[in-house]
């Protein structure tokens, strides 16, 4: 049987948002599930869009996540080089058995030329196609000038997507499109179908916006007289408000933000196979053997899919608690809040373990635990805003806050006990828990939100629960 093998195919123009490394992801796991070969190819013919760096980005990211390549830059492998701009030799030959057959020609014509040709076929209400005006005898090819694709047999194609289903596209769809610019490198048109052939893809997986020159690669396919791989195309990812795709304005980050906001790759990894895939159930986490197990291309929808932010959040809270506290530990190395860095360990696994399933991301900790390690600064609007306490007098609340202060002076200073002593203190005050459980907690964290009280409490200690009740008092009155 043969072997599978994709193939991820950035060019290194930017930071990598969430649709690129999908389209590395889909591949990978086709790959890894059929335990065929995944490739990296650095695709950067297209010198002007180049960014300096960004190649360093793509293989951070796909490291990140755990997405490993057999054959690529770094690693190297049989169908080397994989950067298109070493591979130059290649193209040339390739293009040369295409000049030999008659099937490419040196462009002669000036851009203004090519206007003039344009505005003509404007003029005569067609569609403007460069092999209407094919040059009868263009020069030899020097390589100073543009080579095309000589395309001559003008005909319907069809073919089957696994994704996208039977496609067919008629003669207005061909054209003579260039292979090899004035600046000697092959355009992409030209250079993924050699790199392809060459590297023995069997599965070429990439965007949506592909599919209209789809008929152009595989006129290029029959003229090289080479088998064409499975061609399949991703939907779009959708902004989460409208049916535009999405794009740098709508609130997507690159995934190294992602990274860097304390987003889990496990839960990236999810997120990112769950835009556009699903399972057939109900499931919504998968973990990444599942996702191998599970993939399958013909399970990816047509329609386009849409970027949830909060979804990726949910997964990555999911995500989150699935961890050991151990595991967890680690990954919050860098997410604790100055203060915490003198702390010693033990208590820091105290207090994650209170927060772990709060959190939704990494980055929440020091907004969720800081008033463990320093003492809070009272805001009295998180008070008077409150939608409970804000109908209470201050003369109530101060007299709630005294009498917590008096319960939890005399107090074994264990979550139980605790709690004990606070459910004494509802029925002597006659208040529900959602005021004096809420007015305790924002009295001694000035925090949005905090684990259960009664565990808060005991970690913070009697002298500091005593001294910030005293303070909140104070700045009450
Ligand atoms: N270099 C192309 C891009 O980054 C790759 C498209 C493909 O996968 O063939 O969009």
């Amino acid at each position: 049987m043969e072997i599978v093998r994709t193939r991820f195919a950035p060019s290194p123009t930017g930071f990598m948002h969430v649709g690129n490394v999908r389209s590395a992801l889909f591949p990978w796991l086709l790959a890894r599930q059929n335990n065929g070969k995944f490739i990296l190819r650095i695709e950067d013919t297209d010198q002007a869009r180049l960014v300096e760096g960004a190649t360093s980005l793509i293989i951070d990211t796909l490291n990140w996540l755990g997405i490993d390549w057999d054959e690529g830059i770094i690693k190297g492998g049989e169908y080397g080089p994989y950067i298109q701009t070493e591979r130059r030799e290649i193209y040339l030959k390739w293009a040369q058995k295409l000049i030999d057959k008659g099937l490419a020609y040196a462009d002669p014509y000036t851009s203004e030329e090519v206007e003039a040709f344009r505005e003509q076929s404007k003029a005569a209400k067609k569609a403007f196609l460069y092999r209407d005006y094919r040059p009868e005898n263009p020069p030899i090819w020097d390589g100073t000038k543009p080579l095309r694709f000589k395309v001559t047999e003008i005909k319907r194609y069809n073919w089957h997507d696994p994704v996208m289903g039977d496609l067919s596209a008629g003669p207005e769809a061909l054209d003579d499109f260039i292979l090899v610019k004035a600046d000697g490198l092959p355009t992409y048109n030209f250079a993924h179908i050699v790199d392809d052939a060459e590297m023995k893809i069997t599965h070429v997986i990439r965007g949506l916006e592909y599919i209209p020159s789809i008929p152009k690669y595989l006129s290029l396919y029959d003229a090289l007289e080479l088998e064409r791989p499975v061609l399949a195309c991703l939907p779009h990812i959708l902004a989460p408000d409208g049916n535009k795709k999405l794009g740098k304005r709508d609130g997507a980050k690159s995934v190294q933000e992602y990274r860097d906001d304390g987003i889990l790759p496990e839960a990236m990894l999810n997120f990112l196979a769950s835009m556009g895939w699903n399972d057939g159930t109900e499931q919504e986490i998968f973990s990444r053997e599942e996702l191998i197990t599970k993939f399958s291309l013909d399970r990816v929808q047509r329609s386009g899919a849409r970027f949830d932010e909060k979804r990726l959040l949910w997964m990555n809270g999911q995500w989150i608690r699935k961890l050991s506290l151990d595991d967890l530990f680690e990954r919050v190395k860098d997410f604790w809040p100055e203060t915490a860095k003198q702390v010693n360990d033990d208590y820091k696994k105290q207090i994650l373990a209170l927060v772990q399933d709060r959190l939704k991301t990494l980055s929440e900790l020091p907004i969720l635990t800081s008033y463990f390690f320093e003492e809070p600064k009272p805001k009295q609007e998180m008070i008077s805003d409150n939608k409970q306490l804000g109908k209470l007098t201050n003369e109530d609340v101060i007299k709630l806050l005294n009498s917590a202060k008096d319960v939890l002076l005399d107090c074994n200073y264990n979550a139980k006990s605790i709690q004990e002593k606070l459910n004494t203190l509802l029925e002597t005050t006659g208040q529900k828990p959602g005021v004096l459980f809420s007015l305790i907690r924002i009295a001694v964290s000035w925090a949005p939100f905090s684990p259960a009280l009664n565990e808060t409490l005991s970690v913070i200690g009697r002298d500091k629960v005593q001294a910030r009740l005293q303070l909140a008092i104070k700045t009450i009155k």
